[in-house]
Formats: C-alpha cells, structure tokens, sequence
C-alpha cells in the first residue's frame, strides 16, 4: 500500500471512536473493495463497516425476478440480461434454468448489444432486463430514445432501475437500522452528484462522505467520517472529487428523467418504497415490458433462511447466515447477495472467511 493509505490508517487509528460506530459502505464496489483489500482488518471492532443496498443485483426483488421469468415461460422472446441476474434465484426458477430449458437468453454488457439485435432482427421481439442505479440507467434512456427514433416495434425494457437517495433516507427512518455515518458510492454520485446527500446529512444528523474506489480513498472516507463524528459536525464531504461535482452529471441526468419517471419499486429487504424506481414515460410506453406482456398472479416464496434482506439493511452481516458458505457459496448460490461479484456474501467468502481481526 503506498504512503497516503499509510497516513490514513493512521488518521483512523487517532480518530478511533470510544464507543462503537456503523459506517453504511453503500456501493457494492465498495463493499468488494474493502474485502479484497483486507481494510477491515486495519482497524479496530470499535469501527464497524456494514453493507448497504447498493449492489443493484442484490436489492432486485424477488417479486421482479418472478415478473421477469413468467414473461421468459410465457413468450417466446429474445433476451438480454447482465451476467449475474442469471443466476439470481427467484421462488421457483432462475434465468439460468430457463436459459438450460432452451428460452433464448444472452448475457450482455450493454443495452447496446440488445438495441443493435433488434434493429438486425426486426421479425424477433426482443427483451433487455434493466437493472442498476443511476449509474447504468442513463444507457437505458439512451437506447430508448434510439428505439423510438428508428421507431421500432420488437424492442422491450423490463425496468428494475432504482434511485440511491430515497433508499437512504428511508432506511434511515427505520428504528432497526442505527448508522452512524454513510460512505456514499462513488459512481452513483458521479451522475447525481453531492446535493441530494445534503437534507440526508442534515435530517438525520450523519455524516455522509463520498468516497472513490481505491484502498487509500475508502481509508481517507473513513477518517473524515471519523473527524465528523468526533467534532460532532455532520455534514456532506465529497473525497472523490477528482470524479463526482456538486452539480453532478446534468446532462446524464436530463436524459434520464427524458425517459424515466420516478414510480415506487420493490427492494429486497426494504420493501416497496415510494417514489424509489424508474419507469418508463408515457411516450415511451410501447417499450415497456411490463405493460406489453401480461402474466398471471405473481406469487412469491422466499427462502427464510437467507438473510439477504436483513444484510442490505446493514442489520446484519454474511458469517451470520446460517447458510453462509455451508449450503451458500458461489458455486451454489442461494441468495443475490452470494451470487452478485458485488454482493456481500460473495465478497466475505471470497477473502475474508477466515480472517481475524485486529484486537481492540
Ligand atoms: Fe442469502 Fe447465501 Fe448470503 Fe445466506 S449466505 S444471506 S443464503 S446469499
């Protein structure tokens, strides 16, 4: 590690709080970055790093993922999804086994590749599985609007988009949930940018700081947080700076809402909370997946065993599921969260299964 992560840790260490705190890593980048890099192990249990909702993949309800699947049984349709909502289980079925059933699904890594598909194949419908934050969600609105201009009628979006702030905020009304401070996602805020992280710091009095990806940024994250909680100043610090503005990225954000309207969305272990997910508009409407292909009743089984609701809420953490790496590893997944490469199950078996501590 080089010098500043050096000075960091050692920031950290001065700025060690008396009592224990929870610091909420939002982002599912972080939460691998701080796994691969060993970072909890830096410093004491009194600092205590806890996942977020902010790996897309992981906060996919399962009442979506079943949406989903019926309209994968029930048409015959080509789809394109990311790699791992593949394997994501829903009550019954994955993609993955219809996938083996023969319905026609492809892995993508861009709305792109299932726009340009369409346009070569105007005789085959064809459906791209949107998921993602505000990250990802300008690509969708840009090969929306693309399918509109060439007007084409075999191009469907099953929209799971969601929004980071409302998340937050209503996860921080939850009485379950006690955080002390936020390392806000780097990515997401490159599109949003620092504003929409102000009425959180300062309703519910907790330092949010937006924190870049590599090991000496996340450690430099956790000392501001550290410093603000000491001075008792909760306030919005942007340390990616090199990367998110204030304003964010306005043009990204015009061609959102040009094509999205925010709608209420289901989150797995949240709930469904208002005004948290995109939808597509009214003038995009022959797009929507959702409105074009009708399935029955959904209903949904969870597995009660899995704690990944509890996980994304930060209440609790991979080793204590009792299905963590017994029953659940990432050859055979049983929840999002160990099928995700951001997730937080996937991330603790892979480098922190049997790593210790330092003592207090
Ligand atoms: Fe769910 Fe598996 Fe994680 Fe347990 S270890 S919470 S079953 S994904």
């Amino acid at each position: 590690m080089n010098k500043l992560f050096e000075e960091a840790v050692g920031a950290v260490k001065r700025l060690e709080p008396q009592k224990e705190v929870n610091i909420m890593e939002v982002c599912g980048t972080h939460t691998m970055a701080i796994s691969r890099n060993g970072l909890r192990q830096k410093f004491s249990h009194k600092i205590n790093l806890v996942s977020g909702p902010g790996c897309p993949v992981c906060v996919t309800s399962t009442y979506d993922i079943d949406w989903m699947i019926e309209i994968v049984k029930n048409y015959d349709l080509k789809v394109f999804t990311f790699g791992d909502m593949v394997r994501v289980p829903g009550s019954t079925s994955s993609l993955a086994e219809q996938k083996s059933l023969g319905k026609d699904i492809t892995v993508c890594y861009s709305p792109a590749d299932a726009l340009s598909y369409a346009a070569q194949n105007p005789s085959r419908d064809v459906l791209f599985l949107a998921i993602g934050f505000e990250t990802t969600t300008p690509l969708t609105s840009v090969v929306v609007s693309e399918a509109y201009r060439r007007r084409l009628k075999n191009f469907f979006v099953f929209s799971t988009h969601k929004l980071v702030p409302p998340a937050l905020k209503l996860l921080l009304e939850d009485p379950l949930v006690k955080m002390d401070g936020l390392l806000c996602p780097g990515h997401v805020s490159a599109i949003i940018g620092s504003r929409p992280y102000v009425p959180i710091a300062e309703k519910y009095k907790i330092p949010c700081v937006i924190s870049g990806f590599e090991p000496e940024d996340i450690m430099v994250s956790i000392a501001m947080i550290l410093k603000q909680l000491r001075e008792g100043k909760p306030s919005v610090s942007n340390q990616y700076s090199r990367v998110v503005k204030e304003e964010g990225n306005p043009v990204a954000i015009e061609k959102i809402y040009e094509v999205f309207e925010q709608k209420d969305s289901h989150w797995r272990g949240l709930g469904l909370l208002p005004q948290s997910g995109l939808e597509l508009k009214e003038k995009y409407r022959m797009f929507d997946a959702k409105k074009s292909f009708e399935v029955g009743k959904i209903d949904i089984t969870e597995n009660s065993a899995c704690e990944c609701g509890n996980i994304l809420k930060g209440l609790k953490k991979p080793p204590e599921c009792r299905l963590f790496g017994k029953g659940c590893k990432p050859q055979q997944p049983l929840g999002p969260c160990m099928v995700s490469s951001e997730g937080s199950c996937a991330a603790y078996y892979r480098f922190e299964r049997d790593v210790e501590r330092i003592s207090d």
